[in-house]
């Protein structure tokens, strides 16, 4: 008698609960794409480093410019330029103006820029018919950085809005956390590599290609991939025993079902791993295995034995594997989870497990609609992942969904 399969909330929550963030290194900021902040970054200095002109024109006095109007223009001397990254050199004196470029210093004595295009030069005459307040067009320094202020706060992922932002503040080096090392192992007689001619009954290998892809999607450092491992318990074991002494994560695909030929679960068995669960109310999905290892340095590795029908990997790697990698990379974030209109036609389901479905989003706000990325949602067919931006939910008691009812679903790749 096996115990009742956990469901799918439970098992989630039984990953998570093994989860932290692994240690910080430090990298080039240049080489800092996609990892995740291990320290809030605080900025050195402020920014903008020192007021500058927010539009090409005139840098003057505004207090220069008080009676300007139509009738009666003020005129100003134009005595030099400030252009980016070569200032004006002195202080500018009353009723004078120098001519500025966007980003280029303020002149010491300078308070306001005229536009351009608001402006009349004849010679080195600059004549202007309306009065300018102190600060007209002016970027003050500091206005979007404070130095000693936390500009980006640890755990957040870092994208080029973030690299730009510890480039500009002229970081050449940040605290990021280490990636997860990921050892993968595909199991299989039947699968051969694409290249190989099919012998009757074989298969190409499709798996070991979408693991290795999720894998490095998610923020995983695939640290190696014994594919096609035979489906004999010595082989598994090997391939465990030689994967096991570096990973922080262990992804295996295939035989973890009851079959004579499934020796996952003695091989896991015989190299010391611990289970945390195996089978979960779930379709597709059924048979995952999860559990962990202690390494000989005291470190526990986390275990995910993923059925081997290519989509019940796939929705097991997005359910399991990957909140699992986001928290050892360090982020706590969870993906958004968002209620859409299902439209398409009506589905049955038995009660008692829940099903994950592979779903477009389109549209948005109460518009957002759920569309299934193919009618065939069985866990071979390969068809219902292409394309597929988001999963689907199904709670356990559900037994039918109709067009234009409310689905819970999960985007997918942010
Ligand atoms: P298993 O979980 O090993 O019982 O496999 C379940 C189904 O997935 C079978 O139809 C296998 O042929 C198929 N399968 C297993 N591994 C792979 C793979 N690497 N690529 C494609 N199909 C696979
Ligand atoms: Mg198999």
């Amino acid at each position: 008698l096996t115990p009742a399969p956990i469901s799918l909330q439970d098992a989630q929550a039984a990953v998570k609960a093994r989860c932290a963030p692994l240690e910080s290194e430090t990298v080039k900021t240049s080489e800092a794409a996609g990892r995740v902040l291990a320290r809030d970054f605080v900025a050195p200095s402020s920014m903008p480093a020192f007021a500058n002109s927010a539009m090409d024109g005139f840098a003057l006095r505004a207090a220069d410019s008080a009676d300007a109007s139509p009738a009666t223009p003020a005129a100003l001397r134009l005595i030099g330029e400030s252009r980016a990254g070569r200032p004006f050199d002195g202080t500018l004196p009353a009723q004078g103006a120098i001519r500025i470029s966007t980003g280029a210093s303020m002149p010491d004595g300078a308070d306001c820029v005229l536009r351009v295009e608001n402006s009349v030069v004849s010679g080195d005459e600059l004549r202007l018919e309306k009065a300018l307040q102190a600060g007209n067009d002016v970027r003050p320094a500091g206005d979007d950085i404070a130095a000693g202020q936390t500009t980006i706060a640890s755990g957040t992922p870092l994208g080029s809005g973030e690299l730009a932002l510890a480039n500009a503040l002229g970081a050449q080096e940040l605290e990021v956390v280490r990636r997860p090392l990921v050892g993968l192992i595909t199991t299989g007689d039947e699968v051969v590599p694409p290249g190989e001619p099919l012998q009757p009954g074989q298969i190409y290998d499709s798996n070991s290609a979408m693991l290795r892809a999720l894998i490095d999607e998610h923020g995983g450092e695939l640290q190696a991939v014994r594919p096609r491992v035979a489906d004999s318990l010595q082989s598994v074991t090997e391939a465990l025993e030689a994967t096991l002494p570096d990973a922080d994560v262990v992804v295996l695909c295939g035989g973890v079902s009851m079959g004579e030929h499934d020796h996952v679960k003695p091989a896991l068995q015989t190299v010391g791993a611990q289970q945390v669960f195996w089978q979960v109310a779930l379709r597709p999905g059924h048979p995952t295995w999860f559990g962990t290892h202690e390494r000989a340095d005291g470190r526990t590795q986390l275990i995910f034995g993923l059925p081997g029908n290519p989509v019940s990997a796939w929705v097991t790697f997005q359910l399991f594997v990957a909140p699992a990698l986001r928290l050892l990379r360090g982020i706590e974030r969870e993906p958004l989870r968002l209620n859409a209109t299902y439209s398409g036609d009506e589905l049955k389901k038995r009660a008692g497990f829940a099903q994950v479905l592979r779903c477009r989003l389109t549209g948005g706000g109460d518009e957002l609609q759920a569309e299934l990325t193919s009618e065939n949602q069985r866990s071979h067919a390969l068809s219902s992942l292409v394309g597929a931006d988001a999963l689907m939910f199904l709670p356990p008691e559900t037994e039918r969904l109709q067009n234009g009812e409310r689905v819970a679903t999960e985007a997918l790749r942010q």
